[in-house]
């Protein structure tokens, strides 16, 4: 199975944590990157062999588009998966929830949004820079009733002078409307942000991770109690509600990256990346750069991808990449020692107290390459 990535590299803000790519100022070359992405999936669809399960449209903020342009990026797609359901997920900021959106999204197969909420508390929403306010999503929320979407929406935790509120919103949120799926993410500080620059320069306090850690189990717990189950490090659904596109990055299944820095992944060893820069793509010829990864990045990745989810890494996919080395098998019997890393079902998975440390466990699995 595989999927489809398309990236709308257009925002109406620049929000103060994020480091996607993006552009505000896009009106006069707007139409013609939606026609250069049209472009694109006829030229690389041919890449894909194994079964389209998902289609996502993501960003940026792809609800902004008008739903002639989302109809027209879909047509191709569409066509391609003939009569099949499959899951089509649009990334929606909550002002972009009105009545004549969602019946035009519907119209055009997309059957799971997910909702860019990030919090309730608008001090904290005027701090990132978000373009909505606590009373879009729930105007938003209120208006999605009627509506047959699977709804997913995205929080982030762990903001300076966020209190535990986060998960008294969370709950409200949970218990008022049809919600089955969250993204819980730790803010974090990334490189070329607003928030990167202004920690530098002392007027942000650096990031506290004890209180990251503090809202993570927090959220944790509320989520649980509510039937959801915690299958990602930052992903919790309700039964049968899992993301199937985000799920096939984790189980190193291939997808195929459409627009401005899009990444594709052929399913075994070979990584694409377009170019990151709206005015080249524009340009592209060739539509991306590539590797093929060695073994020990391959087995980086299996770890690394594997660790964050519930079903760990499978003992068959070691076996396929040469199995443990003495120094890896070593380390591995230390963790599980630690009660850091457990067996199940043929696999070696996190315990769930080492979750939120996934990538530095995985690390000390790592290959030098
Ligand atoms: S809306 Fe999303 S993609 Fe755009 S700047 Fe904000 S966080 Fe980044």
């Amino acid at each position: 199975m595989a999927g489809i990535y398309i990236h709308i590299p257009f925002c109406r803000k620049k929000c103060t944590y994020c480091d996607f790519h993006f552009s505000t100022t896009f009106a006069s070359y707007r139409t013609a990157l939606l026609s250069q992405l049209r472009q694109e999936f006829h030229t690389r669809i041919h890449e894909i062999t194994a079964p389209i399960e998902s289609i996502y449209l993501g960003g940026g903020t792809p609800s902004l588009l008008s739903p002639e342009e989302l109809g027209s990026l879909l047509e191709g797609p569409k066509k391609y998966i003939g009569n099949q359901t499959v899951e089509i997920t649009l990334e929606v900021n909550p002002e972009d929830l009105t009545e004549t959106n969602l019946s035009a999204w519907q119209a055009l197969g997309i059957n799971r949004l997910s909702i860019g909420v990030q919090t309730m508390n608008d001090e904290l929403l005027a701090w990132m820079n978000r373009n909505h306010r606590a009373t879009d999503t729930r105007k938003g929320l209120d208006l999605l009733q009627p509506y047959a979407f699977s709804v997913s929406i995205d929080l982030i935790f762990g903001v300076p002078k966020q209190t535990e509120e986060v998960v008294e919103e969370l709950l409200a949120l949970i218990d008022t409307y049809p919600i089955e799926h969250v993204s819980a993410y730790a803010l974090t500080q990334e490189p070329q942000t607003l928030l990167h620059h202004r920690v530098k320069t002392g007027k942000e306090p650096q990031l506290n991770d004890e209180q990251q850690v503090t809202h993570y189990h927090l959220v944790e717990q509320a989520l649980s109690t509510r039937g959801f189950e915690h299958y990602e490090v930052s992903n919790y659904a309700k039964p049968g509600k899992r993301a199937v596109h985000n799920g096939n990055y984790w189980n190193g299944k291939a997808y195929l990256g459409l627009g401005p820095g899009a990444h594709s992944f052929d399913g075994k060893s070979r990584r694409r990346w377009n170019v990151s820069n709206n005015a080249q793509y524009l340009k592209q010829q060739d539509w991306y750069e590539e590797e093929t990864l060695s073994a020990d990045n391959q087995w980086n990745e299996l770890w690394l991808t594997g660790l964050r989810t519930q079903h760990g890494v499978p003992m068959e996919r070691i076996g396929d990449l040469g199995g443990f080395r003495a120094e890896e098998q070593g380390m591995l019997e230390a963790l599980i020692k630690q009660n850091k890393i457990h067996e199940q079902h043929n696999r070696y998975c996190l315990t769930q107290d080492h979750w939120l440390a996934a990538d530095g466990i995985s690390i000390q699995l790592f290959r030098a390459g």
